[in-house]
């Protein structure tokens, strides 16, 4: 039986819900927290619509969990503050001259990470310094330490609150690159970390390093139960899945083709069932003849091209009813955001993000 919230759904004219178990949400984000020593901070990172799982609603659920929220886009901050979320919220995107006007109308800190961002901001905007210390993406480099420091010190409209870097493969125990960006960072903290909130580790460097969660934790990933090195980790709980409804089960001959190009052929006369999500709702397409679905508990193949709107599964010559509940998307086995993943040659947070907005988010 699916959840009565997600059953309405199903009267209100959609065609999939993804159900986010929010209890599974906690228990990730106190399994992190306990890699950490108590006094240390966690933000919940719910950028993206919070990987999927929808923003304004975890904000909300797990709010009084955390002690930051973390967000790319200014506006996605707004989003949060218009919902009636309250604590501080970081905002890891760049400062422009067009949208510098929100972080002081909506309460968010900004991210800092070029010269030219000091000018931007306007009096009164609270900012963290971020550096680049080996990811390669955004941030001063090392060598501009002392530049920034001369700026910050003498910088006095704007205010200075945190510090922070970001990992490019902390979720690999070892890692000589690693090694390196914390040791670039542990320079710049001593010149720069004082009365500020220093914070470094994103999931991976939560559970997989040890000695860099300074004041605080920057969580996303796994707090929707996402082991980021791509395996399967029991002390996280996958909080989202997806569920549709069979909505035929057709009699099909032997050798008859299934779905545009005809990738695919009947091997016996048997059923082939039509869920109603295609790629528009985010079931990618390189996924075609690829994935699995779950029907009373069995694993069906998907066949034929994955198309806008629908998919076909193979029944061989199970008939199960019409209106029988699928599983998509979730779990831990052959339907996990992991075996996505590996099936795409991608990593779980693309899978999870992707899921559009034609699929109803009902929290449980
Ligand atoms: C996305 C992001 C995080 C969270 O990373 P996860 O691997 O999902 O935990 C942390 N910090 C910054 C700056 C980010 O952009």
């Amino acid at each position: 039986m699916m959840n009565a919230k997600s059953e309405n759904a199903f009267t209100k004219g959609w065609s999939s819900v993804a159900e986010i178990d929010v209890q599974a949400i906690r228990s990730n984000l106190s399994a992190l927290r306990s890699h950490s020593t108590a006094n240390i901070k966690q933000m919940a990172v719910i950028k993206a619509d919070a990987y999927g799982h929808g923003a304004a609603k975890v904000g909300r659920f797990i709010e009084s969990d955390v002690d930051w929220i973390g967000v790319y886009q200014v506006r996605e901050g707004a989003e949060l503050r218009k919902k009636g979320v309250e604590k501080p919220i970081l905002v890891f995107g760049t400062p422009t001259e067009q949208n510098r006007e929100y972080y002081l109308d909506f309460n968010l800190t900004a991210t800092v990470s070029d010269m030219s961002h000091f000018a931007i901001l306007l009096p009164g905007t609270s900012y963290h310094i971020k550096f680049d210390t080996g990811m390669g993406r955004v941030g001063f480099l090392p060598e501009m330490l002392d530049d920034v420091q001369k700026v910050i010190e003498s910088e006095h409209l704007l205010r200075y609150t945190g510090l922070m870097t970001h990992f490019a493969n902390s979720e690999v125990p070892g890692s000589p690159l690693f090694e390196s960006q914390k040791r670039n960072f542990e320079r710049i903290v001593e010149e720069l970390g004082e009365g500020v909130l220093v914070h470094a580790s994103n999931s991976g460097a939560t559970m997989h390093q040890t000695g860099v969660h300074y004041d605080m934790i920057r969580n996303g990933t796994a707090i929707y139960g996402f082991d980021p090195n791509g395996v399967y980790n029991p002390s996280l709980k996958p909080a989202l899945s997806w569920f549709s409804k069979l909505v035929q089960v057709r009699k099909m001959p032997k050798g008859s083709g299934v779905s545009y190009s005809h990738t695919w052929h009947m091997p016996e006369d048997g059923y082939v069932g039509v869920i109603p999500v295609g790629y528009a709702d985010g079931i990618n397409r390189r996924l075609s003849n690829k994935m699995k679905v779950e029907i009373n508990g069995k694993e069906y193949p998907q066949v034929g091209n994955v198309t806008m709107d629908q998919i076909m599964v193979y029944l061989g010559s199970d008939k199960p009813d019409i209106g029988e509940k699928v599983l998509i998307l979730g779990g831990t086995g052959g339907c996990s955001a992991y075996a996505w993943a590996d099936l795409l040659g991608t990593i779980t947070y693309e899978v999870t993000c992707a899921i559009g907005n034609r699929v109803k988010r009902v929290y449980v």
